[in-house]
This record gives C-alpha cells, sequence and structure tokens, in this order.
C-alpha cells in the first residue's frame, strides 16, 4: 500500500472500529456504576417503606392491645353486675343493674366489632411487610450480583480501553491533520443515529448514515483511493469498506433469487 489515500482509508476504516468499541466500554463504565447507585437508591427506598409498615403494625397492634384490655374490663363489670342481681333488695336497684348489664354487653359487642377490624388491619400490614420483605430481600442478592459481576468486569474494561487507546495512536499518526480533523468533524455529527467517522456508499450513490445523494463520481475515486471526500449530509468521510460492499452485494443477490423464486411460483 504505497498510495497515501489507500493507507489513510484503510487506518480510518480500523480508526473507526477502535473508535466505537472505546464509546461502547465508555458507555459502560459510566452506565454500570451508574446504575448500581440506582438500585442502591431504590433498595434505600423500600427499607424506608418497610420500617414505615412495620412501625404501622406495632401501632395498630398496640391498639388492638388497649382494646382486648377494655373488652376485659367491660366483660369484668358485666360479670360483678351479673353476681349483683342476685343480692339486690329493691325493684329499682334490679331494674337500673338490668340496664347497666345491657349497656355493657353492647358496649362490649362495639368492641370486639373494633377488635375484628383492627385485626384485619394488622393482616393486611402483615401481608404487606412480608411483600416488602421479599422485595426489599431480592433486590439485595441482585445488587451484589450486580456489584461483583462489575467489580470483575471492570478491569477487564480498563485494560481492554487502555490497549485500545494504544492501538488508535499509529492510526492517528498516520492520518494528516486535515484529514483526521474531517474524521473527527463526522464523528461529531451526533445527530446521525451511529457515532462514527466514516460512512460508505448504499448502493453506488447514497449514504449509508444519513441516506442523502453522494456524487457518482466521489464514490468512484475514494474507492480507487484518488482522493478525500467526505458526505455532505453527515460530514464523514467516505471511506470504501469492502466488507459493507460484500454484505450490500450478498444482500441484493439474495433478493433477486427472492424475486426469482416468487416470480417461479406466481402462477402463469
Ligand atoms: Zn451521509
Amino acid at each position: 500500500m504505497d498510495n497515501e489515500i489507500e493507507v489513510a482509508h484503510d487506518a480510518m476504516l480500523q480508526l473507526d472500529k477502535i473508535d466505537r468499541e472505546i464509546d461502547a466500554l465508555d458507555a459502560e463504565a459510566i452506565a454500570s456504576p451508574a446504575n448500581i447507585d440506582e438500585e442502591e437508591a431504590l433498595l434505600a427506598e423500600f427499607k424506608t417503606e418497610l420500617v414505615a409498615t412495620q412501625a404501622s403494625l406495632k401501632a395498630v397492634q398496640e391498639r388492638q392491645s388497649e382494646q382486648e384490655r377494655s373488652l376485659t374490663g367491660v366483660e369484668r363489670r358485666k360479670v360483678r353486675a351479673d353476681n349483683r342481681l342476685g343480692s339486690l333488695g329493691t325493684m329499682g336497684q334490679i331494674e337500673a343493674t338490668q340496664r347497666e348489664i345491657a349497656a355493657l354487653t353492647i358496649e362490649a359487642g362495639e368492641i370486639e366489632t373494633s377488635i375484628l377490624e383492627t385485626m384485619e388491619e394488622v393482616e393486611e400490614l402483615e401481608a404487606s411487610i412480608e411483600k416488602q420483605e421479599t422485595r426489599f430481600e431480592r433486590g439485595v442478592v441482585a445488587l451484589a450480583a450486580h456489584k461483583s459481576g462489575w467489580n470483575s468486569r471492570r478491569g477487564v474494561v480498563e485494560s481492554r480501553l487502555a490497549e485500545l487507546k494504544t492501538a488508535r495512536e499509529p492510526l492517528v499518526a498516520v492520518l494528516r491533520p486535515d484529514v483526521l480533523r474531517r474524521y473527527l468533524l463526522g464523528r461529531n455529527q451526533k445527530q446521525w443515529p451511529t457515532i462514527t467517522g466514516i460512512t460508505w456508499a448504499l448502493g453506488d450513490r447514497v449514504c449509508r448514515t444519513c441516506h442523502g445523494q453522494i456524487p457518482a463520481r466521489w464514490v468512484n475515486e475514494a474507492r480507487s483511493h484518488l482522493a478525500y471526500h467526505a458526505c455532505d449530509g453527515c460530514k464523514r468521510m467516505l471511506v470504501p469498506d469492502l466488507a459493507w460492499e460484500e454484505v450490500a452485494k450478498a444482500a441484493a443477490a439474495l433478493a433477486e433469487a427472492q424475486e426469482a423464486e416468487q416470480a417461479e411460483e406466481a402462477p402463469a
């Protein structure tokens, strides 16, 4: 490869591959710890909710004990009133005691109803606590797995990044400064879906990245390594990509074969 443009085209193809891998690893190095932080924050929230529900349960259980104590008190008073009945002298006293017993019976019934309602509340809170505990415990296990996963992965990511940055240097070195600038300009066109500094033609003259028109002469000159060109639409360097051309050719051949097959199958 003596042609400077051919060498540069080849360097940009390799550089693009490296830069994309660097982008992906950089993204992973940022996203993984961020996800772990998010999980930790969520777990803290789960814990707060669990503690709050446990406190509610305790308050409701205390209320239930209170209700049970007052029921016992009412029942004792009723027993005492019942016992008194036999030893009372006047009708007035008997009637008053009977009224007292009737009132105590009503009160005991009301307290029992409240106790049943409180027990339902206790059951609901206990069920919530069970769910919240399971959610929290699962979260703890998942977080531990993600942390240890990232701990072992981090070293791999860091050493691969160092490797790629080293591999990048000689490729950058063969590019003329103005060509490198144009490559980087292409990379900075963030409005297009893939971050890359290069592109190639779909068919003969449609940009693979932005689908804009590319003059056929530019495509031919790029393919023959006669001149540097960049797509007008996405500003990316037109770098002949043999692998891509092979893929495009194979796809075109497949489409043609399928069409022929369909034409054969179709009734005459
Ligand atoms: Zn383009």
